[in-house]
């Protein structure tokens, strides 16, 4: 038999530590938490508990309901909140009443929901309020909205994604609001699935690594901090890979894959703090995650010792009955989901679930001890984001809300995201002499650059967007003077408005911007029938091409969408994924040279709308007839100077258990200065179970001046080194391993 590592679970090695190395004041003080949550537990009633695990949406207590015009403030209804928190002593408010809302509207909306709370309800427990910031603060109108979560992984710069938590936890907190339903930890491994952007693309080690970065960014030190917040890591697991690639519905995982590629992420955004979870709408191997006691309890809360809470996502108990049918009733539904290990059901129109609960538990159908382990959950939670102690708005947050300093990192982050992909005899960066038509439906409007999650939760209204950010139009003519620029629509997302006169156009120009890409969209709205971009759009280019002027494509899109038809007729191609408020201005800055792009593919590009394959893929993907081909592959993109590699070195004592050190020497050898992503590549050449041709274990962003050379270093664990084998147990290998970095290689040993 073949010897082997078999790891302990790092979580136990920790545990181990961290009882007999650090018994200090750390323990004093989960002691305090601990014992005060206690003595509130002991005082509440069964209804007060049931009512902590309830969370409702914002619209139940608003006069509009679900009426609400997006252009108009809302009505808080104060009869039906004291309803809410009174009667119904609901632990916990979401969301935003259908569109954002300004900072001193949310001042007020929280306020009138923490007096009840605090002030009025029997043992005064605040309400715990959740919103979805996913590219920044997106529900308060002026905040600062960074590129969506598959741009920033393109930057390969962690410091940018910790920032850019940093900011939107201030920004939160500034409006009153504490907990953020980020980061989105599913992975872009199926190009259909509508919420691609929301991850940190398809890589596990990538997204694990940005997840860090977020968590620890939102959260800081401690998340009592006036400008810190609490995040969400979701949605808790395998929903990013539906079979279909629509929205909430099934995928197949087996538990191997589910272990090598989709828990990491989740692990290490646990492991750094992140303190509530949200479940995958839908289902994996046939069971509802949110009736699955085995990756609900045994894996989250045992295995990983999670201590945080676990919330439903929108409805989902409910849809156990009335969707899944795995519960024969609503009733059943709530038992099973407790059961399974659910803490708070994001219900949220009604009371229902407290209702159920509450009967189940005086039936005996569920024990009250499961009860008070979720309440203890949610309770620890609000202690440490300091709620006993002060629930309310922090006024003297507002004068650093949408600071200058805020715009120039997200700016910088839209400027390091932006990838180019194509450029033929480097038309680009281009002379700012030049006429320009700047064309397509992306080309002037703001939702197109932002997404979804922008000011309406699928972010399509162009009227609430702030007149004063640049479309990528306005970004040109900010750029080179209006007199240089032409502006023709050419075609909406899907349909033909004036391709013919922007073809005329075309001709007294003396370069096309052809901006393409999606509409905006969120979860299941966001579905697709066929990847490839839309035939007006397509169209357009094909059209163009025919003037003879060079093209230069410009990508607005959540997802990769299909255009190989058209990337041999255009001279070069800027991804510019969904980068923000910033992102008209940041991408026109790399256009013209103003900014050296740096971006990198955090997902593959696919060639073709089927037969999807990621960059790990295995080697019998590539084999015989099968290739493994695609439009441009993960980790790729151009820069406008050249770096060369050198002196790779692999050191190791050949020790299974112990570390490898590699080492890497890079070289700006071109005339401009610039950043560069140097990654480390592992390949594992036999398994017990057949292994990736290539995977992602380090990366690193460094900044060369012309002529400067720097060394790069990595080390590889046994953590980066395991997989599970034929019996899915954690395993490192001996064996031969290859390293890549660029264009060199090395192997080396483990025995
Ligand atoms: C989404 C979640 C989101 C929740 C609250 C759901 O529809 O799937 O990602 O956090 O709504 O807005």
């Amino acid at each position: 038999m073949k010897k082997i590592l078999i790891l302990f679970s790092s979580i136990l090695l920790s545990l181990f530590l961290s009882a007999s190395m650090f018994r200090s004041t750390d323990e004093q003080d989960n002691n305090a938490v601990e014992s005060f949550i206690s003595d509130m537990i002991e005082k509440m009633t069964l209804e007060e508990k049931v009512g902590q695990m309830t969370q409702i949406t914002l619209e139940v207590v608003t006069k509009e309901g679900n009426d609400r015009d997006p252009l108009k403030p809302l009505t808080m209804d104060e009869e039906k909140l004291r309803e809410a928190i009174l009667k119904y002593k609901v632990g916990s408010i979401i969301n935003t009443g259908g569109a954002a809302n300004s900072i001193e509207a949310w001042h007020e909306i929280i306020t009138m929901i923490q007096d009840v709370a605090t002030k009025e309800s029997r043992l005064g427990i605040p309400i715990l309020y959740g919103i979805d910031a996913i590219h920044g603060v997106n529900y308060t109108l002026g905040s600062t909205l960074f590129p969506q979560n598959f741009a920033m992984a393109a930057t390969r710069n962690r410091e940018l994604v910790r920032k850019s938590a940093e900011i939107t936890s201030y920004e939160m907190r500034a409006s009153g609001i504490p907990w953020n339903f980020n980061p989105v930890l599913g992975l872009a491994r199926q190009p259909y699935w509508p919420r691609f952007w929301e991850t940190f693309g398809e890589d596990p080690y990538l997204a694990a690594q940005m997840a860090v970065e977020y968590v620890e960014g939102m959260q800081g030190e401690d998340m009592s901090d006036p400008t810190k917040a609490a995040s969400c890591v979701k949605h808790y697991l395998g929903y990013s890979v539906p079979k279909n690639g629509r929205d909430r519905t099934p995928a197949w995982i087996p538990e191997r894959m589910l272990r090598d590629i989709f828990l990491p992420p989740f692990e290490a955004g646990i492991k750094a703090g992140s303190p509530t979870v949200m479940v995958n709408s839908s289902e994996i191997n046939g069971i509802p995650a949110h009736s699955d006691h085995y990756i609900l309890t045994d894996i989250l809360k045992e295995e990983l010792k999670f201590d945080g809470f676990i919330v439903s996502d929108w409805e989902d108990i409910k849809r156990l009955h009335d969707r899944d049918r795995v519960a024969e009733t609503p009733k059943e539904a709530v038992k099973m989901a407790v059961m399974a290990g659910m803490d708070m059901s994001m219900v949220p129109y009604d009371y229902s679930f407290a209702e159920y609960l509450l009967e189940l538990v005086n039936e005996g159908e569920v024990p009250e001890e499961r009860i008070d382990d979720a309440v203890r959950r949610i309770l620890r939670v609000k202690y440490k984001l300091g709620l006993f102690e002060n629930a309310y708005p922090n006024k003297d947050l507002l004068k650093g809300f949408a600071s200058e300093e805020f715009r120039k990192i997200n700016l910088t982050s839209a400027r390091e995201a932006i990838t180019l992909l194509k450029n033929d005899n480097s038309i680009l960066p281009l002379e700012k002499n030049k006429k320009v038509l700047v064309t397509g439906p992306t080309a002037n409007n703001m939702r197109t650059l932002n997404g979804g999650w922008t000011l309406t939760w699928q972010g399509n209204i162009e009227e609430l967007y702030p007149k004063e950010k640049n479309t990528f139009y306005e970004a040109v003519v900010a750029k080179i003077g209006e007199e240089n620029v032409t502006y023709v629509e050419g075609t909406t997302i899907d349909e033909d408005v004036n391709t013919e006169e922007a073809v005329k156009a075309a001709n007294e120009a003396d370069v096309i911007f052809a901006c393409l890409g999606e509409e905006p969209y969120c979860e299941t709205p966001g579905n697709i029938d066929d990847l490839t971009l839309d035939e007006a759009q397509l169209n357009l280019v094909e059209e163009l091409s025919k003037t003879g002027k060079p093209i230069i494509l410009i990508l607005f899109e959540g997802r990769p969408r299909v255009i190989n038809r058209i990337v041999d007729l255009v001279d070069a191609v800027v991804l510019g994924y969904l980068p923000g408020m910033e992102g008209g201005d940041a991408a026109v800055d790399v256009i013209y040279g103003d900014v050296n792009p740096s971006g990198r593919l955090p997902f593959s590009y696919p060639l073709a709308p089927a037969g999807f394959t990621t960059y790990d893929y295995k080697p019998i993907e590539k084999f015989d007839v099968n290739d493994y081909e695609v439009q441009w592959p993960f980790g790729f993109g151009l820069s406008y100077t050249t770096f060369e590699y050198s002196d790779l070195k692999v050191e190791t004592n050949g020790g299974i258990a112990d570390d490898v050190k590699v080492t890497v020497t890079i070289t700006n050898t071109g005339d401009i200065e610039g950043k560069e992503v140097v990654e480390l590549y592992v390949t594992d050449f036999y398994g017990s179970v057949s292994r990736p041709v290539q995977q992602l274990k380090g990366f690193e962003k460094v900044h060369l001046k012309p002529g400067e050379t720097k060394t790069v270093s990595f080390t590889l664990t046994t953590e980066h080194l395991s997989f599970h084998n034929r019996e899915n147990k954690k395993v490192v290998e001996p064996g031969e391993f290859g390293v890549r970095v660029s264009n060199l290689t090395e192997k080396f040993s483990l025995n």
